[in-house]
């Protein structure tokens, strides 16, 4: 009920608007789905991505949401990605940043199949919207333009600056899109009390808290590095081959990498997250979790031991790529591999570096790197925007545990370190364990209740956050 009257400002306007584009006339959830249609799909090579669908997407949303692209200040950033500004009513009251990523991943090939809906129709069956991006990440744009919309059309007059701000290059790395809307903020002097990105949502079957939504408010990210392992030696000839291969030298590294993984610890915001949720759990596994200065070493290795947990306390190891050799008769001079870490809060690179030299103990091995530069700290859980958010959930959800949380992917929001005092990670949609799978996966879909609590979730923290 409340978005059909959003739309309602004069019956001439409306005429006139449904007359123009009837799409003008469609509810949040069709928003959602007609969003999905665009195949807005990053590519790690510029040159290779398509850019029309995203030009095409950003029209959709200057028609779909008028009173957002007429009222606030847009900048359109790299071309394509977008800024929008809504200037608080009290000059020096402060700012918030609320960000989200118009990209998408494509669908793995040979998987097409497999989806219930194909990815990108924008299907809408039983309460469910279907299709790429429904929950990383057009969720969150839709969502915060159905927020402000409804906002604007309320009246509601921000007393802090409010300011959006959608990249179109998050899942590649954000270089063209959330790095360079940071650089016009910086250029425009803005700084934000604290900022909300994608990241962290509500889990409504969580094992920890089976009875009650459980919501995750990510005040961190873990960090992330690539080592690149190279092994050089002697090669020729397959008929008279080298005592030691390069293959066999570097294979030999990476068993020894993969067999010494980082030791399990409980680091904050995790333990923070356990002691959050003490108070619901039963004993025996209550007293755990209100003693962690005691059982923390026991509680870290328990959820070491299963591989979705295990990401929550240890700086992970996956050894993700392998190249050597062009013919099956020569052996190759030089083979070379790819380790992916996620470093939990608190591990530095050179921590990390040191570990897998001292692990691989071969000098004829050589180790080089490409950290990611400015790593968010980890941000106030009793701070304003936290219970902004808190305080959000709680209207829309009621009886749910909002806790810190640390999520274990990345996302863009190390692009705007030095510009936001707190960063949090969280988009207000409750969704079952299992379907967090469609992230990235076969069958990304949410549902339209839920689809519609993340709006009303949006809105309170742009609401309370603001004001
Ligand atoms: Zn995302």
């Amino acid at each position: 009920m409340r978005y059909a009257l959003q739309h309602l400002y004069g019956l001439m306007a409306a005429i006139l608007t449904f007359a123009v584009s009837p799409i003008l006339q469609a509810g949040p959830a069709e928003n959602l789905a007609q969003a999905v249609t665009f195949r807005t799909i990053s590519s790690q090579d510029p040159a290779a991505t398509d850019y029309a669908p995203f030009l095409a997407f950003n029209a959709f949303l200057r028609a779909t949401y008028p009173r957002t692209f007429s009222t606030l200040q847009v900048d359109t950033v790299s071309e394509y990605s977008l800024m929008l500004t809504w200037p608080g009513s009290v000059s020096r009251s402060g700012a918030i940043l609320l960000t989200a990523h118009t990209d998408v991943v494509p669908v793995e090939p040979g998987t097409e199949e497999d989806w219930t809906h194909p990815a990108f129709a924008g299907v809408m069956a039983d309460g469910v919207i279907y299709g790429r991006g429904t929950l990383d990440d057009k969720v969150g744009v839709i969502s915060l333009l159905e927020a402000v919309e409804s906002l604007l059309a309320a009246g509601f007059k921000p007393r802090k600056t409010i300011v959006l701000a959608f990249g179109h290059d998050e899942e590649v790395g954000g270089e063209l899109g959330a790095a360079k809307l940071a650089q016009l903020m910086r250029e425009r002097g803005l700084h934000f009390e604290w900022m909300v990105d994608e990241g962290g949502l509500i889990v409504s079957d969580s094992p920890v808290l089976p009875d009650r939504p459980l919501a995750m408010i990510n005040v961190a990210e873990k960090g992330y590095l690539t080592l690149i392992l190279e092994a050089t030696g002697e090669g020729g000839h397959s008929s008279q081959p080298p005592l030691q291969s390069t293959i066999g030298r570097l294979s030999r590294a990476m068993v020894k990498i993969e067999e010494n993984p980082f030791p399990p610890e409980l680091v904050p915001p995790v333990d923070a997250m356990l002691a959050a949720l003490a108070p619901y759990a039963d004993q025996p596994r209550r007293f755990v979790l209100e003693n962690l200065w005691l059982t923390g070493p026991f509680v870290a290795s328990q959820l070491a031991d299963d591989r979705l947990s295990s990401a929550m306390v240890r700086t992970t190891t996956a050894l993700t790529m392998f190249n050597a050799g062009v013919k099956d008769n020569v052996v190759p001079q030089r083979a070379e591999a790819a380790v992916n870490f996620r470093l939990l809060p608190g591990t530095t690179t050179e921590e990390v570096v040191e570990h897998v030299t001292r692990v691989v103990d071969d000098p004829l091995i050589t180790i080089r790197h490409n950290a990611w530069q400015n790593r968010p700290g980890i941000a106030d859980e009793q701070g304003e925007g936290f219970i902004a958010i808190a305080a959000a959930v709680a209207e829309v959800y009621p009886g749910a545990v909002a806790v810190p949380s640390l999520l274990v992917a990345t996302t863009d929001t190390r692009h705007y370190t030095d510009l936001a005092e707190n960063q949090y990670r969280f988009h207000g949609m409750e969704v079952p364990a299992a379907n967090t799978n469609g992230i990235h996966g076969t069958d990304e879909q949410i549902s339209i209740e839920s689809f519609e609590k993340t709006i009303r979730v949006a809105e309170r923290i742009l609401r309370n956050g603001a004001r």
